[in-house]
């Protein structure tokens, strides 16, 4: 299965190599542009409804994930649970559901996400459905790239790959003088 899925993600062109500033800060030799794939509902609907097999049991009402990358993972992944879709965003500098997005006390979420490096953005949606009493099933993911990462909930993903992240301060590429990009709004 995760041949599959990294097939899908190698054949849209959704693994770039180069020199990288992700969203975490962090340098990389390889990005992950989700976007790529889930350009194609085929795609989109293949991988989500694998997510949303895995969460099937849990009783899901509302999934949630992290604007702009989760958008279309939520939504689609929702479609097969049968549960709500909302997203949240950043509002100066603080994630929040907006647009009237609201999460009822007690009702059963999955978090998602498109791909998790350090799960900080995964971290502050859990905050945001902690302050609603909401009850985090779960979370799944399309692309698990972090290390040694751990939540208080199970985490499943589609693909779990090692990928080497660089401390800016200490990057390999920067010392090689490589121009970094910042793939994620081009
Ligand atoms: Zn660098």
């Amino acid at each position: 299965m995760k041949d599959e899925v990294l097939e899908i993600y190698e054949k849209t062109g959704a693994i770039k190599k180069g020199h990288f500033l992700l969203s975490s800060g962090l340098h990389s030799d390889i990005y992950f542009q989700s976007a790529l794939v889930l350009q194609y509902p085929n795609y989109a609907e293949f991988l989500c409804k694998k997510l949303a097999n895995f969460f099937k049991d849990y009783k899901v009402s509302v999934v949630v994930g992290p604007a702009l990358g989760a958008i279309l993972v939520a939504y689609e992944t929702a479609r097969f649970l049968n549960a709500r879709a909302v997203f949240t965003e950043r509002e100066v500098g603080i994630m929040k559901l907006r647009r009237g997005f609201a999460i009822e006390k007690g009702e059963n979420v999955l978090i998602v996400e498109d791909v998790i490096t350090t799960g900080l953005s995964t971290k502050e949606v859990i905050e945001v459905v902690r302050s609603y009493d909401g009850n985090i099933v779960g979370i799944g993911c399309l692309v698990d790239r972090s290390e040694n990462l751990s939540f208080d909930y199970p985490l499943y993903s589609l693909l779990k790959i090692n990928v080497k992240t660089y401390n800016p301060y200490n990057c390999e590429l920067c010392k090689q003088n490589i121009p970094i990009e910042k793939p994620g709004s081009r």
